[in-house]
């Protein structure tokens, strides 16, 4: 942009410059321009001294002095022009008539330049289009080759191993295919073939990335990285020609990695949606699948691939001989967590008293990603409070700040509402505190943070992995408590429990739908989720039921809606004092800790003194 601006400038300068030099040349200032008639009649009034022609310029000095031009047409003389308007001779006799040849290269340049100068823009505009478009044309020459990017094995940044915590199986299933770029002739002896396909299953942040790059920073070997949006561009054939490029430097390269991160962007499922893009995805999928088979055993190249969404992955993709190796990257169990946040927190100053254990206990179904960022999230925490070290203060907000989002202090909210957001949390709070099944309460606020416009915090004790169907009726029963006490103590609701009863109506559907916990409907799922490729995220599902069926679903939702309801119910009338206390210490406090609420409220509900 700016470039444009500095050659417009240039330009106009130029312009500017030419048409002063030109107006010289065609005009000369004090003498006047006339037409033919006013010469003549001049000429008959004897008003003329001297006539001078250069070319077909007619210079004219009246007898007063003055100077006029006149100009004549091209090709015709002077003379015949004045026998053309019948001039008796003896006028002519009397003016000096001096007929003077063009002055050399000023008259060609005068008579020139305004076909020139034109032409000379002309030339010139095109000249720097020209030039800028060769850039383009670069970049369009080299459209179809993959621009796939190759970490510098000399870099003292390599990405090992060791940097990644956890992840154990994942980590020795990849430590095999180092060892089969390190050592192939070990591996083919035993006539063992060389796994061509690594496929990396995992949710986002779970560190897909992270270990491929580990895998090429141990095995020493060349590592292309391309990312499986990249195939795909505006124009057809262009994915499927990027395929070959990369595999072809690939194999310049060879012994290498070649990694397609969200390869789900290309490997979908072919030939089972609509929409325009889809011929371009299948043509760079049958590329890959091409590559892959073409290798010969002693190409030693793996592809490693990742992706967050394994269900949509064409099958082809999944056979032997291409990905058949799986490893899938869970998100990371409690001591998982706490590695991961020791291998991030090696380069940050941490407080003596900081307990990272402690952290991992309060982030269960974090990623790797998660936790990366509530490090750093704690660290801009210290920098902003002008603190040397990260203390476990600092943590702890950074926990809520990742989960919740940013606290907003600021939001002024009117008393009435505060009270209505305190009695609302207060009723979260108590209804998880006393049920068996529902995780312990860390922490209630009415601070608004993210969207919410107040929070009960609830942490698991422990890694699940299953969950039963009383621990979901619980959990509803906590989601529905905030608007059961809305509604006793104001008479009325608000819109502030509206995610909670979206929450709440979900969790009973899936109950009913995905986990055939329903006595009524049985040991079934309903629906077959199915996405749909030209949207995008959006689910659809397809009803594999009847009408009646949805019939029968919708009542259960409410049913168990219902039963929780009654449990919610029970646990607020038991518990009402217990309800103000909380109530009016949110009023005062706005924020209780775990300890706080405990000594309020009492001990929490166990196995032994169950209550519910
Ligand atoms: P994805 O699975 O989405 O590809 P990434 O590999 O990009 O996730 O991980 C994002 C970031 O999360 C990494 O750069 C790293 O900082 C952090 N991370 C994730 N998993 C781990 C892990 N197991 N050990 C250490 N850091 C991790
Ligand atoms: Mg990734
Ligand atoms: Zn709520």
């Amino acid at each position: 942009m700016k470039n444009l601006a500095k050659n417009f400038l240039v330009f106009f300068i130029i312009f500017l410059a030419m048409a002063a030099i030109f107006s010289t040349f065609s005009n000369n200032s004090e003498s006047v321009k006339v037409g033919i008639e006013t010469m003549i009649q001049e000429l008959n009034q004897d008003q003329i001294k001297s006539l001078s022609v250069s070319g077909d310029t007619v210079k004219i000095e009246l007898k007063d002095g003055s100077r006029q031009t006149v100009r004549k047409e091209s090709g015709e003389s002077l003379s015949s022009l004045l026998s053309n308007f019948q001039i008796s001779p003896d006028k002519l006799n009397q003016v000096a008539i001096n007929v003077q040849e063009p002055s050399g290269w000023l008259y060609w340049l005068g008579e020139l330049l305004p076909f020139i100068l034109p032409l000379f823009f002309l030339g010139l505009f095109f000249f720097l289009m020209m030039r800028s478009a060769q850039g383009m044309n670069n970049k369009a020459m080299n459209f179809g080759q993959s621009n796939a990017k190759e970490f510098d094995l000399n870099n003292k940044n390599q990405v090992t191993f060791k940097d990644v915590a956890g992840v154990k199986e994942a980590k020795e299933e990849l430590y095999e295919v180092v060892e089969f770029l390190k050592y192939p002739k070990k591996f083919q002896d035993l006539g063992a073939r060389i796994p061509r396909g690594v496929l990396l299953l995992g949710g986002p942040g779970t560190g897909k990335t992270l270990l491929a790059r580990a895998v090429a920073g141990e095995a020493k070997v060349p590592f292309f990285h391309m990312s499986g949006s990249e195939f795909v561009e505006m124009f057809v054939g262009v994915g499927a020609s990027r395929v070959r490029s990369l595999f072809q430097k690939a194999k310049k390269h060879s012994p290498c990695i070649v990694f397609i991160d969200e390869i789900d962007a290309v490997g979908r499922r072919r030939g089972s949606g609509l929409g325009g893009s889809h011929d371009e995805r299948e043509q760079t999928l049958n590329q890959i699948l091409v590559e892959m088979d073409g290798f010969e055993a002693t190409q030693n190249i793996i592809v490693i691939a990742a992706t967050n969404r394994p269900d949509v992955l064409d099958p082809a993709l999944l056979r032997p001989g291409r990905f058949d190796r799986q490893v899938v990257i869970d998100r990371p169990d409690l001591k998982d967590r706490e590695e991961i946040l020791k291998v991030h927190s090696q380069k940050k100053p941490l407080a003596k008293e900081v307990d990272l254990k402690r952290i991992a206990e309060r982030t269960p179904g974090f990623s790797g990603a998660d936790l990366a960022n509530l490090l750093n999230e704690a660290s801009i925490l210290s920098a902003r409070k002008n603190k040397k070290v990260v203390e476990m203060e600092e943590l702890f907000s950074a926990i809520e700040k990742v989960m919740i989002g940013p606290e907003r202090k600021s939001r002024i909210i009117s008393d009435k509402e505060k009270k209505i957001t305190a009695y609302h949390e207060a009723g979260h709070a108590l209804v998880a505190h006393f049920l068996v099944n529902s995780d312990p309460v860390q922490k209630v606020s009415i601070i608004a943070r993210g969207q919410a416009g107040g929070y009960t915090l609830k942490v698991p004790v422990e890694d699940r992995y299953f969950h039963s169907r009383t621990d979901f009726i619980d959990e509803i029963a906590v989601l529905l408590a905030g608007h059961l006490v809305e509604k006793e103590i104001f008479g009325e609701v608000t819109t502030g429990a509206t995610s909670d009863l979206r929450q709440a109506t979900l969790v009973a559907r899936s109950l009913i739908t995905d986990y055939g916990m329903s006595d009524l409907l049985g040991p079934r799922t309903f629906g077959q989720k199915e996405e749909l490729i030209f949207l995008g995220r959006e689910i659809h599902e397809q009803r594999d039921y009847s009408e009646k069926i949805a019939e029968q679903i919708d009542i259960e939702i409410l049913n168990f809606i219902n039963q929780a309801s009654v449990k919610a119910k029970e646990v607020l009338a038991r518990h009402r004092d217990k309800l103000e206390k909380v109530a009016q210490a949110l009023l005062t406090q706005e924020t209780l800790e775990k300890e706080a609420f405990e000594a309020l409220v009492g001990p929490a509900a166990s196995l032994e003194n169950k209550e519910a």
